[in-house]
């Protein structure tokens, strides 16, 4: 049995609590999220967020990509969000390995030819968030006047710390 066959019965559950509200398309906050895809750092409860309030944005590490961007520009420009939060965390995956490694890795698996592709790793977690918030706020995409904030969550205590 897949885990999705359990999903779909565990989803019936949260269906009969979620109930029927239509709640607005727009985030309420006007925040979009950059994040990471680890599995340890669940954004909503961490940051206080209920259903309708925040576009999470998540990626391998929470790298600010084209792709990330792409989502942005939509949050920002359809639908109304003003301030963006770049949030790495502590062990996360993009620390575990070099573009090289992962080249030689995926060519031994996979057969593939990844050689010269940036997968976005990095050494310093402090320094990846202030190297992402630096691309946003170069971004002819991103105006101005749009707030954009920096953290580390620390995934063994849940903490939260600015990154400036
Ligand atoms: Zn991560």
């Amino acid at each position: 049995m897949s885990y999705f066959e359990k999903f779909l019965t565990t989803n019936q559950a949260y269906a009969a609590l979620h109930g029927t509200a239509h709640l607005p398309l727009k985030p309420k906050t006007q925040v979009a999220i950059v994040t990471c895809m680890d599995s340890r750092l669940h954004v909503a409860p961490a940051l206080g967020l209920a259903l309708g309030d925040a576009h999470i944005l998540r990626n391998a590490g929470g790298r600010v990509t084209e792709d990330m961007i792409r989502s942005l520009v939509i949050s920002q420009q359809q639908m109304g969000t003003r301030e963006i939060v770049v949030l790495h965390h502590t062990d996360c995956g993009a620390q575990t390995f070099t573009n090289e490694a992962f080249a030689d890795h995926i060519q031994q698996v996979l057969g593939v030819d990844v050689a010269g592709q940036d997968f976005l790793p990095f050494t310093d977690v402090e320094e990846s968030v202030r190297a992402d918030m630096a691309i946003l706020r170069q971004s002819d995409l991103i105006p101005d006047d749009v707030i954009i904030s920096g953290a580390v969550y620390d995934v063994d205590t849940g903490l939260m710390t600015e990154v400036r």
